[in-house]
């Protein structure tokens, strides 16, 4: 069996509640969980994925906050090592939104210089069949996105839409940059 070439360590981050922990599930085991309080304890998961055009194998460890955020107590060493940032935000819930340049501002502080970072407006599903859930509009994230020089994904942990892109679209970019 081929071995991976590439271990990438990739941290989620943002504020609590924005569906950091099932944006992961979905992509490392395509699940959901209504109801998730099950992270406690667990730190990464890991998938293993292709990268195209060359095919190479890239394994994904990815971290949890496992509920830090809330004390604001995410440690220099989560960050530690990390190519790649998930930088979450709930679109139906401005004031996560209003957090995400303090998230990059701990990012500036913590990571690496070269880490690369994709935004992720989660919970789309929810945005686009309630009406009047919407707290956050998509030009307004993605023109926040470009001027600060990140990629950018509406979501939905739920439905599973664009998580496959943002992930893959996140780790395409470190392979990119470190190969
Ligand atoms: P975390 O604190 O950022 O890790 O957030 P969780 O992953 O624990 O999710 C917080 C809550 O939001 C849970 O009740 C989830 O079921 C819910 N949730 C997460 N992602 C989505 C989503 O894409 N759509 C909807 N409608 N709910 C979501």
């Amino acid at each position: 069996m081929m071995e991976e070439e590439y271990v990438f360590k990739v941290v989620v981050i943002g504020d609590s509640g924005v569906g950091k922990t099932q944006l992961l599930g979905r992509f490392t085991r395509d699940e959901f969980h209504l109801d998730s309080k099950s992270t406690i304890g667990i730190e990464f998961q890991t998938r293993t994925v292709a990268i195209a055009p060359s095919r190479r194998r890239v394994k994904a460890q990815i971290w949890d906050t496992a509920g830090q955020e809330r004390y604001r107590a995410v440690t220099s060493a989560y960050y530690r090592g990390a190519l790649g940032a998930m930088l979450v935000y709930d679109v139906t819930r401005r004031a996560t939104f209003q957090h995400v340049p303090r998230w990059v501002a701990e990012l500036r502080a913590h990571a690496d210089k070269s880490i690369v970072v994709v935004l992720v407006g989660n919970k789309a599903d929810l945005a686009a069949s309630v009406p009047g859930r919407r707290e956050v509009g998509v030009e307004e994230a993605r023109d926040f996105a470009e001027e600060q020089g990140l990629f950018f994904f509406e979501a939905s942990a739920l439905s599973g839409d664009n998580v496959e892109e943002a992930f893959m679209g996140l780790l395409g970019e470190i392979y990119g940059a470190v190969s």
